[in-house]
C-alpha cells in the first residue's frame, strides 16, 4: 500500500468543505462586512456616497473628493455627519445606500434624457 501524502488529508478536507452547500448571502439589511475606505472608494472612481435618512426617506449624496476627511478613514466614518437637516435636531443615522460614479443630479439627468428619447 502506498503512504498517503501529506496533503491528502487537505485534499479530503477540501472534498467535504466544496460538497457542503454554500453559505447563503447576506439578506439585503443585513450589516455589511466589508466596507471600502474614503480613499479606496476614490481611487476606484466611486465619488458618491448615497444616503438616506430612515425618517424622511430623503437621499442625499455627497462628493467624497471634496470632503477633508483622512483617506484612510472608512465610508461608515461619515454617517454622523450625514444626518439629515430635516429632521434635527433628534435625526436618527443616516443608512448608506451605495457608492456611486454619478451624482443624484446626474442619475436624474440621464433617466430624463432617456424619458425624452424613449429609450
Ligand atoms: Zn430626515
Amino acid at each position: 500500500m502506498r503512504p498517503i501524502p501529506a496533503w491528502a488529508s487537505t485534499a479530503a478536507r477540501w472534498r467535504t468543505s466544496a460538497a457542503r452547500p454554500r453559505r447563503r448571502k447576506p439578506r439585503l439589511g443585513a450589516p455589511m462586512i466589508f466596507l471600502p475606505t474614503i480613499g479606496a472608494a476614490i481611487m476606484a472612481d466611486y465619488w458618491f456616497l448615497w444616503a438616506r435618512c430612515p425618517a424622511c426617506q430623503t437621499i442625499n449624496a455627497i462628493d467624497l473628493r471634496a470632503l477633508d476627511r483622512h483617506h484612510d478613514a472608512a465610508v461608515t466614518s461619515l454617517i454622523p455627519a450625514l444626518s439629515c437637516c430635516s429632521c434635527r435636531p433628534n435625526a436618527p443615522f443616516a443608512k448608506l445606500v451605495r457608492l456611486s460614479r454619478t451624482s443624484i443630479a446626474d442619475e436624474m439627468r440621464e433617466e430624463h434624457r432617456r424619458r425624452v428619447l424613449g429609450e
